[in-house]
């Protein structure tokens, strides 16, 4: 019916959702986007007393709003082996409560095939 498809190992397939929890990646960015937020809050206080340092301020505090993201996505990114996004049969994506369902009974939640050995 859906053809044929590489399953998962289910090890493997729990222990990339351990590691890649997408609650645990953005609360994790979250911390370190919102610390490095801090340390460019220092310098705001000196801007008052010291107008010329916001020339260098500004530039590096958006550019660290911009780049920051990035980067953080591209480290992040680099370990993700995507396979084990999607399901192999249907390809409907397992984020979020979809790869539980695959932990708990090695199907997919989408079209009930059995994608885990
Ligand atoms: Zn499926």
């Amino acid at each position: 019916m859906h053809g044929s498809y590489e399953k998962f190992r289910r090890e493997e397939f729990i222990e990339f959702w351990r590691r890649h929890e997408t609650m645990q990646r953005s609360l994790w960015f979250l911390a370190c986007y919102l610390g490095g937020m801090l340390l460019f809050a220092i310098p705001g206080f000196l801007i008052e007393k010291m107008p010329w340092l916001a020339v260098l301020w500004f530039p590096l505090f958006f550019g660290y709003l911009i780049f920051f993201p990035l980067w953080f996505m591209r480290v992040r990114g680099d370990k993700v082996d995507k396979r084990f996004l999607k399901c192999p049969a249907c390809k409907s994506p397992l984020m979020g409560p979809g790869h539980l369902v695959v932990t708990t009974t090695g199907k997919c939640g989408t079209c009930g095939e059995m994608i885990c050995e």
